[in-house]
């Protein structure tokens, strides 16, 4: 048996609906402006170019109704209510027409960022982990055996109740098979990856306080108080 220095991290879990085992997560990909009202409100063209990738550490999980922590050196914390979709098999090359053999689960996820780092970096051409690198909160895992396949269905974000974002998944430019199968040309994937889709139009700032929930029809509600990091 491995003998380490010091207690070695936990595995970060996301629970699974209707299960009592967990699901351990392995890396969290991430894609970037995959909604075409988003990818304008960036200040971007949403011309249909390959999509791209970031990633945010495994350890950034927080669970539903968890306390997301405002982090340090922000002004500009923003909400981005996603599609996840939980990897259960490892593969690369991946055709699209396979790709949703590889998927064991669905849940409705919020990317986390400090927006203000990350158009910094953006705009020097510098990598975005410091704008990207915090809270990837997250609802349950809902299997596909119950739920299906997610391939339309309103998705909303609201901040203490009001509406700020609205969208059908459906408008995906890169629905998730196509995201699959591209991610899989650059990175093998392994169960307990997740891919956190894309945000659709309406991301914005939120303050301590504040309590965010969002939703994706057929999978529970995500939500979070933001909280003070003490
Ligand atoms: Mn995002």
């Amino acid at each position: 048996m491995t003998e380490y220095l010091f207690p070695a991290p936990a595995v970060p879990t996301v629970p699974v609906a209707g299960e009592r085992a967990c699901f351990p997560v392995h890396r969290i990909y991430c894609v970037g402006r995959n909604y075409a009202e988003h990818a304008r409100e960036m200040g971007k063209d949403p011309a249909r170019e390959p999509p791209f990738f970031f990633l945010k550490p495994a350890d950034t999980i927080v669970a539903n109704g968890g306390v997301v922590f405002y982090p340090p050196r922000t002004a500009n914390f923003h909400h981005e209510i996603e599609l996840v979709v939980a990897i259960g098999k490892s593969g690369r090359q991946i055709p699209v027409d396979r790709a949703l053999d590889h998927v064991f689960g669905y849940a409705v996820g919020n990317d986390y960022t400090r927006r203000d780092l990350q158009l910094a970096a953006r705009d020097k051409g510098r990598p975005w982990d410091t704008g990207k690198a915090c809270s990837a909160a997250i609802t349950a895992i809902h299997p596909v055996s119950k739920v299906g396949h997610l391939e339309r269905g309103r998705i909303w974000l609201a901040v203490n109740d009001q509406v700020r974002q609205q969208a059908d998944v459906a408008d995906l430019i890169w629905n998730v098979p196509e995201t699959i199968s591209e991610l899989s040309t650059l990175f093998k994937l392994e169960p307990g990856d997740l891919i956190y889709t894309g945000t659709p139009a309406g991301v914005g700032a939120v303050r301590i306080g504040d309590v965010v929930s969002g939703g994706i029809d057929g999978l529970e509600r995500l939500e979070n108080r933001i909280g003070e990091d003490k």
